[in-house]
Formats: C-alpha cells, sequence, structure tokens
C-alpha cells in the first residue's frame, strides 16, 4: 500500500444555509475503506446542483459534520476487503460516490470504473453525474428517437449541454432556452438545433411555431418551480414532461387531471434510481464513454476552482453566473 497521511484537506458543514456555511478543513481524518470500498486520492472533484440541495437543507443531510459531493476523479490509493470489480492500486478511476469534497475518498467500488486510455481524465471526471442523467432520461424517463422535437431547460448548464449532446447524436430536434446569448452560444455548439433567451422570449410561441403548433414530444427540465407550467404548455398531446430538478426551487405539488387535456406523462426521475445494480451501472457508463469517443463529445469546464474557493463556486453556480461543469481541484 502506497504510504498514506493521517490527516487531509476537506470541506465539511455543521449547519445548512448559504455558502459560507461551507468549511474547508486542513486536519481531517483519511477515511479508511471498508468492505466493497476503494480509497481515492482525488484529482478533481465535480460539482452539482444536488451540492446546493444538501447544502441549504431543501435535502436535509443525514449527519453533522457533512461532507458534499457527489463524484470524483482520482487513483485508487487502497482497497478493502470483498468485490474490487476488477479495480486495483495505481488505477485511474471515475465514481459516484458520497463526500468526494476531499482529497480522499472512501468509495464504493461497484460505482466506479476505469477511465478508458484513450479519454482525458478532465473529461471523464465532468461526465459522469450530468452525462449519465443526461443518457438514462433519453433512454428510459422518454426513449428519444431521431426526429423528435424536444425541450430542454438550462439548455447551457452542465446536464443541459450532454442533453444538447447525446440528442444530437440521436437525431432529435433540440429547442433549448438559456438565459444569455453567450449561453445561447454554447449550447448551439454543444448541439441545440434552436435555441430560445428565455430571458426575454417567449418560449411557449417560439416552440409551437417551430413544431407547427403540435408542441414537443418529451420536455427536460431541471429548471423546476419557475419552468413547470411553461414546460406543460410547450408539451405536445401524449407527451412526456421529465421534470428533474429544483434550480429555481422545488415543483409545488401537481393536481393529477392537469395532465389530462393531453394525455401527458409526468416524470420526477433520478439517476440514482436507474443505476442501482453494477450491470445498469456499467451499461450505461459504457454506453456514455462510446458516445463520447466515438462522436468527439467534451466537458465544457467552465472552471476548476481551488476546494478551498468552493464558497465561491457555489455562490457562481447558484448566480446563473456558470456554463457546462464546475470542478474543484483538491490539491489547491
Ligand atoms: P446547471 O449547470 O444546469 O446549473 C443550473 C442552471 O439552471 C443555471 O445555470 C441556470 O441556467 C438555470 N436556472 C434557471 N433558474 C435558476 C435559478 N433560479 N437559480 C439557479 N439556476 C437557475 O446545474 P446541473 O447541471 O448540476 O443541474 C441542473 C439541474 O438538473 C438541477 O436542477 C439538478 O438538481 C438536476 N439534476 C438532477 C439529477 C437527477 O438525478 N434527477 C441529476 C443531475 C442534475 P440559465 O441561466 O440558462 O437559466
Amino acid at each position: 500500500m502506497a504510504s498514506l497521511p493521517k490527516t487531509m484537506k476537506g470541506v465539511v458543514i455543521e449547519k445548512t444555509g448559504g455558502p459560507d456555511v461551507l468549511q474547508y478543513k486542513t486536519d481531517l481524518p483519511l477515511p479508511n475503506p471498508s468492505s466493497g470500498q476503494i480509497l481515492v486520492k482525488n484529482d478533481y472533484i465535480g460539482i452539482n446542483f444536488i451540492d446546493t440541495y444538501f447544502r441549504t437543507g431543501l435535502y436535509p443531510p443525514p449527519q453533522y459534520p457533512y461532507m458534499l459531493g457527489r463524484e470524483s476523479e482520482g487513483t485508487v490509493v487502497a482497497t478493502g476487503e470483498g468485490e474490487m470489480y476488477g479495480l486495483k492500486e495505481g488505477d485511474k478511476v471515475v465514481m459516484l460516490s458520497e463526500s468526494t469534497y476531499a482529497e480522499y475518498t472512501a468509495a464504493h467500488a461497484a460505482k466506479a470504473v476505469k477511465v478508458p486510455k484513450d479519454m482525458d481524465p478532465k473529461i471523464g471526471a465532468g461526465a459522469l453525474l450530468q452525462g449519465l442523467t443526461a443518457l438514462t432520461m433519453i433512454r428510459e424517463s422518454y426513449h428519444v428517437n431521431k426526429g423528435d422535437w424536444v425541450l430542454v431547460h438550462a439548455a447551457a448548464g452542465g446536464t443541459g449541454l450532454w442533453l444538447c449532446q447525446l440528442l444530437k447524436a440521436v437525431g432529435a430536434n433540440i429547442i433549448g432556452t438559456a438565459s444569455t446569448d453567450d449561453k445561447v452560444e454554447r449550447a448551439k455548439k454543444a448541439g441545440a438545433t434552436h435555441m430560445v433567451n428565455y430571458s426575454h422570449e417567449d418560449v411557449k410561441q417560439k416552440v409551437m411555431e417551430l413544431t407547427n403548433n403540435a408542441g414537443c414530444i418529451a420536455v427536460f427540465d431541471g429548471v423546476g418551480k419557475s419552468t413547470f407550467d411553461l414546460s406543460l404548455d410547450c408539451l405536445a398531446r401524449k407527451g412526456t414532461l421529465v421534470s428533474f430538478g429544483n434550480a429555481s426551487g422545488a415543483v409545488p405539488p401537481v393536481t393529477i387531471s392537469r395532465l389530462t387535456p393531453k394525455c401527458a406523462k409526468l416524470l420526477r426521475p433520478a439517476l440514482f434510481g436507474y443505476i442501482v445494480t453494477r450491470e445498469e451501472f456499467e451499461g450505461y457508463v459504457n454506453e456514455l464513454f462510446d458516445f463520447i469517443l466515438k462522436e468527439k463529445m467534451d466537458t465544457a469546464i467552465h472552471e476548476v476552482y481551488p476546494l478551498s474557493e468552493v464558497a465561491r463556486a457555489h455562490g457562481d453556480l447558484e448566480g446563473r453566473k456558470t456554463s457546462g461543469k464546475l470542478l474543484l481541484d483538491p490539491s489547491k
């Protein structure tokens, strides 16, 4: 086993609140891999909107102190007992795990895979959680087919840009929304066929113009509270509204009869519900990596923030200042 320090840098919260509750520490105990776990020295830590939900308390943290983070890329430095799925010390891996806002994470081997040799680790680091979310949704929440008209809100966000790239690859007609002209351009570059700047343009009108008044057969809405009604309005008859997040706040309870006029379907999926087994996880990761390598997809990295500046990163994400992926560098 490589010689390991006793303490590490990391970020914890001891109460919920604004970015100021994020505490950067330099003396946290190194975690120990238990059965089925690997210990990973993180190179890059992915920031996701869900981290802000745990920080604010929208999703209550299970205990305090609580370490945020759901994904990272790094090197296996130790292994625990039990099934390691072929992973060993020295392997470069990407993984989905709790407690990744740190130099080291003890993660379940079942939710980690080797970074393919021909893939830039930074792309892998930024692809996993948001790329898998986009992929599972376009396969299972609504199976998107070539020629389908789909609406993607926050198309220039981290998940939004993966949706654009993957939907383009499957041949969908993509109408995206974004709040600035710069974001509009980024989403177009990623594959959005049409974009609407929803800070001043009428989304429903544009959708109806483009679809000959039919509407979109699927709407992917991670914005939540502020766009839910609009999403329902933009849906085609027999369409599917995939409401997958709360960037603007949680969607209030919905009266089921609102789905009746269009015989619409409404889903509130979570990535972690689609990749419960190793087989599901590995299957989707392989498919995502194939797409990335064959279609030359990219993680549009907004910025790599020093871990010590995590509060600035959260502020930027919640302040709608970002496009693409935010990463943390735990060495700084
Ligand atoms: P993004 O990078 O997409 O950032 C959020 C974007 O939402 C912003 O850039 C902004 O884009 C838009 N937005 C609109 N209104 C607001 C608001 N009031 N406050 C903040 N942002 C707003 O983040 P992620 O890709 O990490 O996540 C996107 C959504 O997907 C989130 O709701 C997240 O919870 C969800 N998600 C759900 C998963 C699941 O399993 N269900 C998994 C992964 C993500 P603009 O300025 O263009 O409006």
